[in-house]
């Protein structure tokens, strides 16, 4: 049997070996965890000639997206595409929860005039899980942005 090297806590790519998995014949094979949370066994030489660099997420992403949407629970919230795609939905819910009554004078004055360091609140959220709240000026209210994060559309009755 060949040198054995320590590969515990080294990263290749996005992934980050966690422990000696068995042997393949003679080959030393590694459990690796990817960024995306999911594990694999990897042949030692496999990872130091940078031939398998994360779980195939990463090809999923880059090769072929469309697909790639259906296979990723995580890592999607960091690119900006997903940043582009989910602020576009919650301008379509907004249309959508906007009555033809709604005074979209008063709704644009609370957002120009919202306050440095605070958001504009749905206090009914649009899309909550139990109501839905109208995007119109008195379902409106400025949150310190921290306690609307929190908050995460959530409705806890007034
Ligand atoms: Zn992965």
């Amino acid at each position: 049997m060949g040198k054995l090297i320590d590969m515990v806590k080294q990263k290749f790519g996005r992934l980050t070996v966690k422990e000696r998995a068995s042997n393949d014949g003679t080959r030393a094979r590694w459990l690796c965890i990817c960024d995306c949370g999911k594990e694999l066994v990897v042949c030692g030489k496999k990872l130091r000639t940078s031939h398998t660099r994360s779980c195939g997420c990463y090809r999923a992403e880059v090769t072929c997206p469309q697909q790639g949407k259906a296979n990723l629970k995580h890592g999607q919230s960091r690119t900006k595409g997903y940043a582009r795609f989910h602020s576009r939905v919650r301008e379509i819910a907004e249309i959508k929860q906007r009555p033809s009554w709604a005074n979209m004078d008063k709704i644009r004055e609370i957002y120009v005039n919202r306050p440095e360091g605070y958001h504009v609140d749905h206090i009914i959220p649009l899309r909550g899980k139990t109501v839905s709240g109208l995007h119109v000026e008195n379902n409106l209210q400025y949150l310190p942005a921290l306690e609307n994060m929190k908050k995460h559309n959530t409705f806890k009755g007034i």
